[in-house]
């Protein structure tokens, strides 16, 4: 079972610092943690790599100016870590492929489908939580649960 305590906003602020460069001048960005959020029990570089390939996703969709933003809360017995982005949103007909493994809509050589296939495998297999996808043009939201109790 995912064995590292960490505090999520120690967490999603690292992995901000490391795409600091990638997210550049034209990007905002806007975290909004919530207080009472207790620790959680994970595999905290394989999250990272979740947090990364999300917005890495947000970033490329924007196309260098937007704004991202990073949220925290609790829900329930679980921890929400939302991240938004204003690009275009994701078309109605994809939203049930984006998972999968190769879906891509980005050109040969920008994109090799495996980023949320990766995250869906790391978050829900992996740390038993869940991804929930809400996007509209101008407001695209990934929603990663996480037990806030590992059995
Ligand atoms: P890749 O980034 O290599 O295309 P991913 O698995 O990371 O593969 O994403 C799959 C697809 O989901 C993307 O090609 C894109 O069509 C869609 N997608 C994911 N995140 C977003 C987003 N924030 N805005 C718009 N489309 C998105
Ligand atoms: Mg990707």
């Amino acid at each position: 079972a995912p064995d590292q305590t960490v505090d999520l906003r120690e967490l999603l602020n690292s992995t901000l610092t490391m795409l600091k460069r990638k997210i550049g001048e034209g990007v905002r960005v806007t975290t909004d943690y919530t207080a009472d959020l207790p620790q959680v029990q994970v595999y905290a570089a394989e999250l990272n790599q979740v947090w990364t390939n999300i917005i890495d996703n947000a970033l490329y969709a924007m196309g260098g100016s937007g704004t991202l933003t990073v949220r925290t809360a609790r829900e329930g017995d679980h921890a929400l870590v939302e991240i938004g982005d204003t690009g275009p949103g994701i078309p109605e007909d994809d939203l049930p492929r984006i998972f999968t493994p190769f879906f891509t809509t980005k050109p040969v050589g920008e994109g090799t489908g495996l980023g949320l296939d990766i995250s869906w495998r790391i978050v829900v297999d992996r740390h038993g939580g869940d991804i929930r996808v809400h996007s509209r043009p101008g407001d695209t939201r990934f929603q990663v649960l996480l037990p806030l109790t590992v059995r």
